[in-house]
């Protein structure tokens, strides 16, 4: 029941990708700071920054359209994505870009907050949204599994650095936990996991930390005898 409810979430949050890409775009944010503004999407991402202090990536794993996206393109290609550099780029892009964003609002404040900033619809903005949404499923059906979510995702660093904030300054965030005696190895966890982390080993060593988990709980319901759950907490042991 709970994943169905999740992928319903996910399937709306498609639908309504049309008008909410505008506030996720890494180029209006661009765009507006160089003309001294920040955008909705600057608004965004400050705030995915902060819910993942406490609720690490349940963003991506519950309500992402682009995940959303992606999760459509993985019934076409399920194969898990073993790129070489799969998720160090998506930090090196994140890197420049965000440089580049702070150099502009640096160079062209004092700021101001337009939400609304460059939301005004017609078909240049859909054809934009068609470009966006194209380039998301397309990537991910040649790489695999949620493969943007790995190697190019903008907003995934943020909650990223939200969630190793949490950990610096003790604070407890939505993390799993396993009990490694009670597995049998049967795999079902890795096998439902769609960003194909290595779930049993996981288990096996006792630290349920990963910087790509998005929270989806995919484990916790397919697992067989109820070893992996799920709670609020501070970390345990050292980060992957
Ligand atoms: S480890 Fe579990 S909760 Fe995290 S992404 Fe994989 S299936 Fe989802
Ligand atoms: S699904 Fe559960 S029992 Fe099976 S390998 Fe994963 S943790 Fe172990």
């Amino acid at each position: 029941m709970r994943q169905k409810i999740r992928k319903g979430m996910l399937a709306y949050s498609a639908v309504l990708f049309p008008i909410t890409f505008i506030f996720l775009s890494p180029y209006i944010i661009i765009v507006s700071a160089r003309m001294g503004v920040i955008s909705g999407s600057g608004v965004m991402f400050a705030f995915l920054f902060l819910s993942s202090i406490v609720g690490s990536r349940l963003y991506c794993g519950w309500l992402c359209p682009g995940g959303a996206v992606q999760d459509m393109a993985g019934y076409a290609n399920s194969r898990p994505w073993f790129g070489r550099f799969k998720i160090r780029s998506k930090y090196i892009i994140w890197g420049i870009w965000f440089s580049v964003v702070v150099f502009l609002w640096i160079k062209n404040g004092p700021l101001e907050v337009h939400f609304f900033k460059m939301f005004n619809g017609g078909l240049a903005g859909l054809l934009v949204y068609a470009g966006v949404a194209s380039i998301i499923y397309f990537f991910s059906l040649v790489t695999g599994k949620r493969g943007m979510c790995h190697s190019i995702c903008w907003m995934a660093p943020f909650m990223v650095i939200g969630e190793k904030t949490a950990d610096l300054l003790h604070i407890p965030r939505f993390r799993l936990k396993a009990d490694s005696n009670a597995c049998i190895s049967c795999g079902q966890c890795d096998k439902k996991c769609p960003m194909s982390i290595g779930v049993q080993e996981m288990v096996r060593k006792g630290n349920m930390d990963h910087t790509e988990c998005i929270a989806c709980l995919e484990c916790v319901d397919s697992c067989p005898k109820k070893v992996i759950r799920f709670g609020v907490g501070r970390q345990q042991k050292k980060n992957s």
